[in-house]
């Protein structure tokens, strides 16, 4: 956990109160400092999957870093009186983190999403950031974690980027942890899909509104089931959040 950082606990999820370039700057001096982390970025979805599985909200909780991907826990924090700074999506705290990494010397590494998207991300994440050090690459679709864990290793990375979807990807981090050089290991989502450009993100006002959860149920409908967990969550909050804080 960040020291001496406030959290606020949303329905057993602890949550760090960190603005965007706070988060940055913590992942940063880990990754100069070399110290351990792990980051992670939940919505309310992944919120009410923790509440469903111990297992789950443990992992989120042992790791150094929580910030909320979704104005869902924005609004959470503020009914339960104790307001979280600002959304931190992963995706926009990654594109800091490599501003301000550019011309240091840290390397990345990208796994996770579909056979290509990584690399493509590579390519136009080195047209935005012409000296990031990308290391390697590879997709997120394998059968063995000792193999990965081994070609990632060879590759001697600081930053390690996962994307294999939630909660996929924390268990994964959390499994793997320690057998990995990297320092920091951030579970990213489908950010490669919005990075190589496969995804579009929704357009800024959107964003701005606080409405890219709806420009996504527009965009990709398959999730509506996904975002029906979003009133339950709020229901939670309002009937028994208080009881976790
Ligand atoms: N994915 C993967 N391996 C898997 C399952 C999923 O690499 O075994 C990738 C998938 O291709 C996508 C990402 O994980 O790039 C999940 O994206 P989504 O937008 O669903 O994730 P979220 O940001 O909502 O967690």
């Amino acid at each position: 956990m960040i020291a001496n950082r406030r959290t606020i606990n949303i329905l057993g999820t602890k949550f760090h109160h960190v603005t965007r370039s706070e988060a940055a700057a913590f992942i940063v001096k880990c990754l100069q400092e070399r110290k351990k982390a792990s980051v992670f970025t939940p919505n309310p979805e992944i919120v009410m999957e923790a509440y469903h599985d111990t297992k789950l909200q443990a992992v989120l909780n042992d790791s150094e870093l929580v910030v909320p991907d979704g104005i869902g826990v924005v609004i959470a924090s503020k009914i339960l009186g104790q307001p979280l700074p600002e959304r931190v999506a992963g995706y926009d705290l990654v594109q800091e983190v490599f501003r301000q990494i550019e011309n240091k010397e840290v390397s990345v590494y990208f796994l996770g999403a579909g056979q290509g998207v990584a690399e493509l991300a590579k390519e136009k994440m080195l047209d935005k950031y012409s000296n990031l050090k990308i290391v390697g690459v590879h997709n997120g679709f394998f059968d063995h974690d000792q193999d990965i864990v081994e070609r990632i290793n060879a590759t001697d990375p600081d930053f390690l980027l996962v994307g294999l979807g939630a909660p996929k990807q924390e268990y994964w981090i959390k499994n793997n942890r320690d057998r990995l050089k990297a320092n920091v290991l951030m579970g990213v989502g489908g950010s490669f899909d919005g990075m190589s450009g496969k995804v579009r993100r929704a357009p800024k006002l959107f964003i701005k509104l606080g409405l890219e959860w709806f420009y996504r149920l527009i965009t990709q409908p398959t999730r509506a089931k996904r975002m029906l967990k979003l009133p339950i969550f709020m229901f939670k909050v309002i009937v028994e959040g208080k009881k976790y804080l």
